[in-house]
């Protein structure tokens, strides 16, 4: 089940709806959250960490210099409607319009999936066929996993028949907000028996979205042979703090996840109040590195248009 109205929100998590609303803005990104994962916010507190993440909250309507609609240039690299080829060896399939979740902060939020609909994939992956300096396909969105999975099945088998593809990259936050959605019998028999090394990049920011399900479904993706990285966002209110991203690695690694990325927040319209500053995010990574072994200590990045990787951020440097 999906929550989408504010009253079956205010009555999952025990907050009267008059309170939600003084805080809720009306916004055409429309709250939208998995049972699953409202299950995992905390009864009766407002300032809950995973509330934060998907009540849309009148602060989205503060403007702030700097914050635009297409932070990443997703827009500027998109050859065909639906393939997005920023990186050297490595292309990007948006497979769905939708996410399971909106996420507040999402950098996505004002793309124009409308245009990634499915017929536009035959000239995507004509295109994938025809260069072979490609090697890894990712497979994003939106979610790819909110597809079918005969719509999934069918997908994977297209991409195999390109012989220089070698690696299928799924990043997907539904593993985590809707465990049971990705435990998908056939598609996972699939997976098992591909060519592909496979990896899937998962989307937890904080340990309160780790439960014994997603547990059970990370399990199960590991069994067919899948590699499984975590990638967070540093988001103020949510996980700035050296003791919650400590825990939330800790966490994924007793579920078989390793940290992966920690993003700072790309500036997208209306996600400014989500924004942590230099300082505290540099006392964030030294502490972890102090006190977490190399291996759960995520690569703290930004996304910066037109660059041919994701900057790794050092202290002094200007984020
Ligand atoms: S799941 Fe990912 S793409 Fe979808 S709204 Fe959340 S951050 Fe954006």
């Amino acid at each position: 089940m999906i929550i989408q109205r504010l009253d079956e929100l205010a009555a999952q998590i025990d907050i009267p709806l008059e309170i939600l609303q003084r805080k809720t803005l009306n916004s055409d990104f429309k709250l939208k959250v998995p049972m699953h994962f409202a299950q995992q916010i905390e009864k009766g507190n407002l300032d809950d960490p995973l509330l934060r993440q998907i009540l849309p909250s009148i602060e989205e309507a503060q403007t702030a210099v700097g914050f635009s609609q297409d932070p990443v240039g997703d827009l500027k690299a998109n050859p065909t409607e639906s393939l997005l080829h920023k990186y050297e060896g490595r292309a990007l399939l948006i497979t769905s319009p939708q996410c399971d979740i909106h996420c507040r902060y999402c950098f996505r939020r004002h793309f124009p999936y409308e245009q990634a609909k499915k017929r536009h994939w035959q000239q995507a992956l004509e295109l994938l066929a025809t260069d072979s300096s490609i090697h890894e396909i990712i497979l994003s969105g939106g979610d790819p996993l909110t597809l079918s999975e005969a719509g999934l099945i069918d997908l994977l088998h297209q991409l195999e028949q390109i012989p220089h593809l070698e690696t299928l990259r799924i990043h997907s936050r539904t593993p985590v907000v809707a465990p049971n959605r990705a435990n998908m019998k056939n598609w996972l028999a699939v997976l098992n028996a591909s060519r592909f090394n496979k990896v899937l990049v998962v989307h937890c920011n904080h340990p309160n979205e780790l439960s014994d399900e997603t547990h059970q479904t990370f399990q199960l993706y590991r069994d067919v042979g899948v590699t499984l990285l975590n990638q967070c966002v540093l988001l103020k209110g949510v996980n700035d703090s050296a003791g919650t991203l400590k825990r939330l690695s800790k966490k994924l690694f007793s579920q078989g996840v390793l940290p992966y990325y920690c993003h700072l927040l790309d500036r997208v319209e209306g996600a400014a109040h989500f924004e942590v500053d230099t300082t505290p995010t540099w006392q964030i990574f030294e502490t972890l590195r102090k006190e977490l072994p190399g291996y759960l200590v995520p690569k703290l990045v930004r996304e910066i248009a037109g660059e041919p990787y994701k900057t790794p951020i050092y202290e002094n440097a200007d984020t």
